[in-house]
C-alpha cells in the first residue's frame, strides 16, 4: 500500500478540508460503538467533483477509503480497520429539490435528517424512515445503514422511502441509478445494492426520496402487562389484525427500571409496556385502529391504558422511551451500557421469547441485558451493561452475543434490524448469510475492483469482534 501524501489531497479538495492531527485522527477512529482504530487521514470534499477525483486518486493507490456521516452508527460501521482515509461527507448538505407536485426531494447526502423534515413540514410533508438518532443521522448514512425508527412499523424503512441514487464509483464514475417515478420495472435495481451496503460499494452524492403528507390527527398510548409473554401475544394478536399502528414500542422490566432510577418519568413497575400509536387524515380512521389496538391489548392481559390526542400528554406519556438510551448508561453504578447484540428482528409470534433468550443468556454469563424495541416492526433492541474494565465480562458478552444470535437465526430471524454490521454483528451476520457470501463478494468486486471502499466491513470483516480492533474502553482487570 502506498504512503498517502497530503499534499496531493490538499490538491484536490484544499488544504482546509484535510485533517491529520492527533484529535482528529483520535475523533473519527470511532462511532457509537465499541471499535476503535485510527485512520491516517481525514478528508472533507464539498463537491461531488471533489469526491470523483478523490476517489480516483486512492482507488489508483489502493488506499482505503471510508465514508462516513455523523459516525453515530453503532456497530463499528465507520471505524478504519485498515486505516487509510476517512471521507467525511457533511459538506455535501444542500437540500437540491423539494418536488411537491411529484412528491419527491433530491438532497446531498450531509443532510441531516431533522433538518429535511423542518424543510419538509411548511410544505405539509414528512420523511418517515427517521431513526431515534435523527438529530445527528445524516441521510447518506441512514442509506448506508437502510436505517429505520418507530413509525417503520407503518411507513417503512428508508429502502422503502429511496426512489433514486446519484452514486461516485470507487474509480471516480459518477452513476445516476433508480428513478423518481414511483413505480420502475426492469432491470437489476442497482441503486437498492446501495441501501444497506454500509460504504463498501460506492460513496452516495445525491438521494431522491419519497415523502408523505403530516397526518392530521395522532393518537400515542401506553398499556402495561404483568408477564412479557402477554405483551408478546398482544404484539402478534395487533400485527395479525391488519390493524396499523404508526409505532409499536416494546419496553422490558429492565429498560423500565433504567429510566425510572435514572430519569424518574415514574413509569409503572410491571413487567412490560407497550406504546402505542395510530396515526391518519380521518379522525374516525385513527379512533378505530386504536380500539382495535386496545382490544388486542386487552385480550392478551393489557390493563392502565393511557392515550391522548394531545402533544403535550404524548411527550409525557412517551417519555420514558424517549430518554431510555441515556438511561442505560445510568443503570447501575460501574456497569456502561454498549452497543453488542444492539439489535436483531424476530418474527412477531417470538418476540416474548426472544425477551426471554436476553434475560436468561445474560444472567447466565453475569451481565445485564435489556430487551425493547419498534416491536411492530419485529425489530429487538438490546444492549449489554458490564463493567467494561473487566477481561472476563467482554469475554462474557462474546459468549453472549454468539448465543443469543445462534438462537435467533434458529427462530427464523435476523441479525440486524436497522443499525447495520459493522464489526460487532459481523460473526453473527457471516454464520446467517454463509450461503450468499460468495455472491456478495462478488458484487464488491464488480463496484470496487481493488476493495478500497471500507475494507473489512460486512462479509469480509473479522470473525472475533473482541480482538478485531482495538476496544474503545480501558480493560483493566
Ligand atoms: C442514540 C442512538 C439512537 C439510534 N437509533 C437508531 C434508530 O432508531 N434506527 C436506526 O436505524 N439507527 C439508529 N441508530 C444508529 C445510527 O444513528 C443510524 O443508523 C444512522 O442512520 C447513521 O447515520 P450517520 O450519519 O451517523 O452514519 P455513519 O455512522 O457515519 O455511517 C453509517 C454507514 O454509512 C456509510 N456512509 C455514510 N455516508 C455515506 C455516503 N455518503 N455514501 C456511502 N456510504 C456512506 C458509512 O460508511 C457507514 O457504513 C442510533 C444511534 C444512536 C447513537
Amino acid at each position: 500500500m502506498e504512503v498517502i501524501d497530503k499534499k496531493e489531497l490538499c490538491a484536490i479538495v484544499g488544504e482546509h478540508n484535510v485533517r491529520d492531527d492527533e484529535a482528529d485522527l483520535y475523533a473519527y477512529g470511532s462511532d457509537s460503538s465499541v471499535h476503535e482504530a485510527m485512520p491516517a487521514v481525514i478528508v472533507r470534499p464539498d463537491t461531488t467533483e471533489q469526491v470523483q477525483e478523490l476517489l480516483r486518486h486512492a482507488n489508483d493507490r489502493k488506499i482505503p477509503v471510508i465514508p462516513r456521516g455523523s459516525g453515530s452508527g453503532m456497530c463499528g460501521q465507520v471505524v478504519p480497520i485498515r486505516g487509510g482515509i476517512v471521507l467525511d461527507m457533511r459538506a455535501l448538505n444542500h437540500i437540491v429539490e423539494i418536488n411537491v407536485k411529484d412528491a419527491y426531494c433530491r438532497v446531498e447526502p450531509g443532510v441531516i435528517d431533522d433538518d429535511l423534515n423542518r424543510a419538509l413540514k411548511p410544505h405539509g410533508f414528512f420523511y418517515p424512515p427517521t431513526p431515534a438518532s435523527s438529530r445527528v443521522a445524516t441521510i447518506g448514512g441512514e442509506i448506508a445503514n437502510n436505517a429505520s425508527g418507530m413509525r417503520s412499523v407503518k411507513y417503512g424503512a428508508v429502502r422503502d422511502s429511496l426512489l433514486g441514487l446519484k452514486v461516485v464509483l470507487a474509480d471516480g464514475r459518477c452513476l445516476a441509478l433508480g428513478a423518481t417515478t414511483r413505480v420502475a420495472a426492469s432491470g437489476y435495481p442497482i441503486e437498492r445494492f446501495i441501501v444497506g451496503s454500509e460504504g463498501t460499494l460506492a460513496v452516495v452524492v445525491e438521494a431522491s426520496l419519497r415523502f408523505v403528507p403530516i397526518p392530521a390527527f395522532r393518537c400515542l398510548g401506553i398499556v402495561k402487562f404483568n408477564k412479557i409473554e402477554e405483551a408478546g401475544e398482544a404484539i402478534s394478536e395487533i400485527m395479525a389484525s391488519g390493524c396499523q399502528p404508526s409505532m409499536l414500542e416494546l419496553m422490558d422490566k429492565i429498560a423500565i427500571s433504567a429510566v425510572n432510577k435514572a430519569e424518574g418519568v415514574g413509569l409503572p413497575d410491571v413487567e412490560a409496556i407497550l406504546l402505542f400509536e395510530a396515526d391518519g387524515m380521518v379522525r374516525e380512521a385513527v379512533d378505530y385502529e386504536i380500539a382495535k389496538t386496545e382490544a388486542g391489548c386487552a385480550k392478551h392481559g393489557g390493563f392502565g391504558i393511557e392515550k391522548s390526542y394531545e402533544e403535550k400528554e404524548q411527550a409525557r406519556i412517551f417519555a420514558g422511551r424517549a430518554k431510555l438510551f441515556p438511561a442505560l448508561s445510568k443503570y447501575r453504578e460501574g456497569l456502561a451500557s454498549t452497543s453488542l447484540a444492539d439489535d436483531m428482528a424476530v418474527p412477531f409470534s417470538r418476540m416474548a421469547a426472544t425477551a426471554h433468550l436476553i434475560h436468561e443468556v445474560a444472567d447466565r454469563h453475569g451481565i445485564v441485558m435489556t430487551a425493547y424495541g419498534h416491536c411492530g416492526a419485529g425489530c429487538m433492541h438490546t444492549k449489554i451493561l458490564m463493567d467494561t474494565t473487566k477481561k472476563d465480562q467482554w469475554a462474557a458478552a462474546r459468549e453472549a452475543v454468539a448465543e443469543i444470535y445462534e438462537a435467533v437465526h434458529a427462530m427464523g430471524g435476523t441479525t440486524s434490524a436497522e443499525h447495520g454490521i459493522g464489526i460487532s454483528k459481523a460473526p453473527a451476520f457471516k454464520k446467517e448469510k454463509e450461503a450468499a457470501l460468495d455472491l456478495m463478494r462478488a458484487v464488491k468486486r464488480a463496484f470496487d475492483p481493488n476493495n478500497i471502499l471500507n475494507p473489512g466491513k460486512l462479509m469480509d470483516a473479522p470473525d472475533d469482534w473482541v480482538t478485531a480492533t482495538r476496544l474503545r474502553y480501558a480493560v483493566t482487570e
